[in-house]
């Protein structure tokens, strides 16, 4: 097994051969003008507001605003709709289906897994430490020309916690495939985030998210930070006008308001401490896990007797329960001052035998 030789080796055959789509707003670039190229409706919308026209499909405005943000170049940036968009189209791009294969870190997103399948992609699955950690060695020793995609998740969900870098960094040394890191936490996280080293390997994925710490779940705003090289093949092979025109502007909009995350994470972190105080009195509580997110992983007597009990009170946490290495565990996202306060109420009423 021997590190990575490059993107070329990489891509798929017909990807590589693609010739993409090209739109409208591809061909013509200027502003203004009378646009008579792309079959919208000249005279207006059916809404309050102008969405007759097509959004720009390379969302130039956006990207120069996160590149400012990051520190990074605009064609180190593709835009999805969802990191969930981002993370099919690496499997579209590098993932021939039925041969190729990919390496997620069991208990991580499940959309890894799912995106895999859809695309007929196997997954090799290598269980975490007990820690929680990457097991470095098992990954390499399970890797090959035909282990394209490796998911690191960090922090990861559902366990919290954050991947100890070093291991992060042996991977990326090692690992023949394209390296993703899902970094959709990292605002919770004292962590850095591994974009500082993007100019360092051409091999490094870094995901995030707006649905997060931004407060923008329902707009759909997902990143992908790469070698420019690597975001050439995924603006290659994205529906051209993937962001739609509210996203974008709303998007732009929340990038001008980053005091106002910093302010919300503080709460998050603050309500955070605050739970994971009161959770760890219960006698029915066996541990809280760290995490270096916006949600803790408990470990429980009986996880599906409060689960079922909390369903009673109108409160939904997540039972991962019966998720390797996460056995005996609800996972509960941390929720406003008033819903903690109700929770926790709640919990108070819960039979502990
Ligand atoms: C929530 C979450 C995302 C976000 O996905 P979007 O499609 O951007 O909403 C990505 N990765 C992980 C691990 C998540 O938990």
């Amino acid at each position: 097994m021997s590190g990575f030789k490059g993107i070329d080796n990489l891509i798929r055959e017909n990807i590589r051969n693609l010739k993409p789509y090209s739109s409208a707003r591809d061909e013509y670039k200027g502003t203004g003008g009378i646009l008579l190229d792309a079959n919208e409706n000249p005279i207006g919308s059916t809404v309050d507001g102008a969405y007759n026209r097509y959004p720009d499909p390379r969302q130039r405005n956006l990207k120069q605003k996160f590149a400012k943000l990051n520190k990074v170049l605009p064609a180190n940036i593709f835009i999805g709709n969802g990191s969930d968009e981002a993370i099919d189209l690496l499997f579209r791009a590098f993932c021939n289906p039925g041969k190729d294969k990919a390496v997620i870190l069991p208990p991580t997103y499940g959309m890894y897994k799912v995106s895999a399948s859809i695309n007929d992609v196997e997954t090799i699955e290598v269980q975490l430490t007990a820690s929680f950690q990457p097991d470095v060695e098992n990954i390499l020793a399970k890797a090959n020309t035909k282990t394209k995609l490796l998911f690191l998740c960090s922090p990861n969900n559902p366990t919290g916690n954050a991947f100890a870098e070093e291991r992060m960094q042996t991977l990326l040394n090692n690992f023949p495939g394209i390296v993703v890191v899902d970094e959709a936490y990292i605002d919770f996280s004292e962590k850095p985030s591994m974009l500082r080293w993007l100019d360092h390997y051409p091999n490094l994925v870094v995901l995030q998210t707006m649905s997060k710490a931004w407060g923008l779940a329902g707009l759909r705003l997902g990143l992908a930070y790469a070698n420019a090289s690597i975001i050439e093949i995924l603006n290659k092979i994205k529906p051209p006008y993937n962001i739609n025109s509210i996203t974008q502007k709303l998007g732009l909009e929340a990038l001008g308001q980053i005091d106002l995350k910093k302010r919300m994470v503080t709460e998050i972190l603050r309500e955070k401490s605050k739970l994971e105080d009161q959770i760890r009195q219960f006698s029915f509580v066996q541990k809280v896990f760290p995490s270096d997110t916006n949600y803790l992983l408990v470990k429980l007597d009986d996880p599906l007797g409060l689960y079922e009990f909390l369903i009673k009170e109108n409160i939904v946490v997540r039972d991962r329960s019966r998720v390797v290495l996460c056995e005996g565990c609800l996972r509960f996202t941390v929720g406003n001052p008033d819903e903690n306060e109700q929770l926790i109420t709640s919990m108070n009423r819960y039979p502990s035998t």
